[in-house]
């Protein structure tokens, strides 16, 4: 794999966040607004240690059995690790077990497991709703329509909190196309709240269309490439 200097992980993060300001100001966003996710699946955790001594702490990863040996290296550090990656029925106990976060959420058969596998002295695990935005460009994640039933079932789920929802759209280099599947994203978060359902968070953005996710409200910006560089190892 090409090496990635220490350095440049914490420059590339420094210069992130400050494309988030400025993206923030130029869409009226609040500062402070837009959380930066790192995603460090396939990387090794000396990449991991360099961001998180440049102040990241909070990761997303795809994979369990990528990321459960960096989980165990790096459980002294006060990281919040996020998975972000399809979830299998099979892998949801080491899922509810060890992460924070689950944002690919789409199904109420994988919320039951996760909330009834979460470890009671554990804190109730952060649920994102991964919604298909891109109509048949994408197979994963719930279709818009059915997404207010599933977040309502999921709200009545005693170990799950239910906190937004997460889209992967189709990818294009049209700034305008970026926008559009973050504005439906947006309007079914808004629409799933006027029933009285709490959320905070959008999921959306990643490195080639972060400014376009700001600009729709984002709230956590999934970003791999632009951080660790261009990923050679195939999961
Ligand atoms: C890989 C991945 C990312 C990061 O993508 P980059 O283009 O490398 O920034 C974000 N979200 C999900 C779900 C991913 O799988």
């Amino acid at each position: 794999m090409k090496h990635t200097s220490q350095k440049s992980i914490a420059q590339n993060i420094e210069s992130i966040l400050t494309q988030i300001a400025h993206a923030e100001k130029k869409y009226a966003r609040p500062f402070g607004s837009v959380q930066l996710l790192a995603v460090s699946k396939t990387r090794p955790i000396e990449d991991i240690h360099a961001a998180f001594n440049a102040n990241q702490t909070h990761f997303g990863e795809n994979y369990l059995q990528d990321a459960l040996p960096k989980i165990g290296v790096l459980a002294e550090k006060d990281i919040v690790w996020h998975f972000i990656g399809p979830v299998q029925s099979n892998k949801t106990r080491q899922i509810a077990e060890n992460f924070s976060w689950v944002h690919t959420v789409d199904r109420l058969k994988i919320a039951k497991r996760l909330s009834e596998q979460r470890a009671p002295e554990q804190k109730p695990l952060n649920v994102c709703i991964q919604v298909n935005t891109s109509g048949e460009n994408s197979k994963s994640g719930i279709n818009i329509e059915e997404t207010l039933i599933l977040a309502k079932e999921i709200s009545l789920l005693s170990n799950l909190h239910l906190r937004g929802l997460m889209t992967i759209p189709a990818a294009t280099d049209d700034f305008n196309l970026q926008r559009q599947p973050f504005h439906l994203l947006r309007e079914l978060k808004d629409e799933i709240q006027s029933q009285g359902i709490e959320l905070d968070t959008l999921s959306m953005g990643m490195s080639n269309d972060m400014e376009a996710a700001i600009a729709e409200g984002s709230t956590m910006v999934r970003i791999g490439t632009a951080i660790f560089g261009q990923r050679t190892k195939i999961l």
